[in-house]
C-alpha cells in the first residue's frame, strides 16, 4: 500500500473516523452532516455501521514472571510500551490472530492462552480516530530464545514486573488496564 505524504500544517484535532465520510462511497452523493452513526445515504440508502474493529493483545511472562513489553517504533504511541498483538483479520478467530500477531511481531510461538479481559481502545491515525475493541489473553510460548523483532514495527523489548513507571508509559490505556487486571489477578494467587 502506498500512502500519500500528509499535507504540512498544524496537526488536526482528532476526529472520529465517521466524520471523514463526506460522500457516499456507493453513489458519491455528498453527505449533509458527516459523523452520523450509522451512515445512511440520503440518495441511495447505502448503509454502513462504524462499529469498532477487533484486536488482540498478549501478556507473556518469562520464568521469573516478568512481563514482555514492546517499545513501539511507530505512531500511535512511538517510543512507548505496548503488548504484542494487532488487528484481527476478516475470517480469522481471535485465537488465530493472537498466534499470528505474536509470531509476526516477535517470532514467538504461542502454545496456550487464557482469556483475560477486553477493553475499548482508540487508534488515532493522522487525526482520525478508529474505535477498537481490544481482547487480551495471557499466553505461554514455546521459549523466549527465538525472540526477534519484526522489522520496523518494534524498536525494542523490556521484561519487567510492571510498576507505576511502566504502566504510565503504555501507549494505550486498554493495554495498561489489561496489565493492571493481570497483576491484580496474579496478586490474589500469590
Ligand atoms: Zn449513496
Amino acid at each position: 500500500m502506498t500512502l500519500r505524504k500528509p499535507k504540512s500544517g498544524p496537526p488536526q484535532k482528532p476526529r472520529p473516523i465517521r466524520k471523514a465520510w463526506k460522500f457516499c462511497p456507493h453513489c458519491g452523493h455528498p453527505v449533509e452532516k458527516p459523523g452520523r452513526h450509522p451512515f445512511v445515504c440520503m440518495a441511495c440508502e447505502f448503509t454502513h455501521f462504524f462499529a469498532p474493529v477487533s484486536a488482540v493483545g498478549a501478556i507473556a511472562t518469562d520464568p521469573d514472571g516478568q512481563v514482555l513489553l514492546l517499545v513501539r517504533a511507530k505512531d500511535p504511541g512511538k517510543g512507548m510500551y505496548g503488548l504484542p498483538g494487532g488487528f484481527i483479520d476478516a475470517g480469522e478467530t481471535a485465537e488465530e490472530a493472537l498466534q499470528r500477531e505474536v509470531l509476526e511481531e516477535v517470532q514467538l510461538e504461542v502454545t496456550s492462552h487464557r482469556y483475560l479481559a477486553s477493553f475499548p481502545n482508540e487508534y488515532n491515525y493522522r487525526g482520525f480516530v478508529l474505535p477498537v475493541t481490544d481482547m487480551f489473553f495471557v499466553v505461554e510460548v514455546v521459549s523466549f530464545d527465538a525472540l526477534h523483532l519484526a522489522d520496523g514495527e518494534i524498536a525494542g523489548w523490556h521484561f519487567c514486573h510492571p510498576k507505576k513507571r511502566e504502566l504510565k508509559r503504555m501507549a494505550f490505556q486498554s493495554n495498561r488496564r489489561a496489565l493492571e487486571e493481570f497483576l491484580k489477578q496474579r496478586s490474589r494467587h500469590d
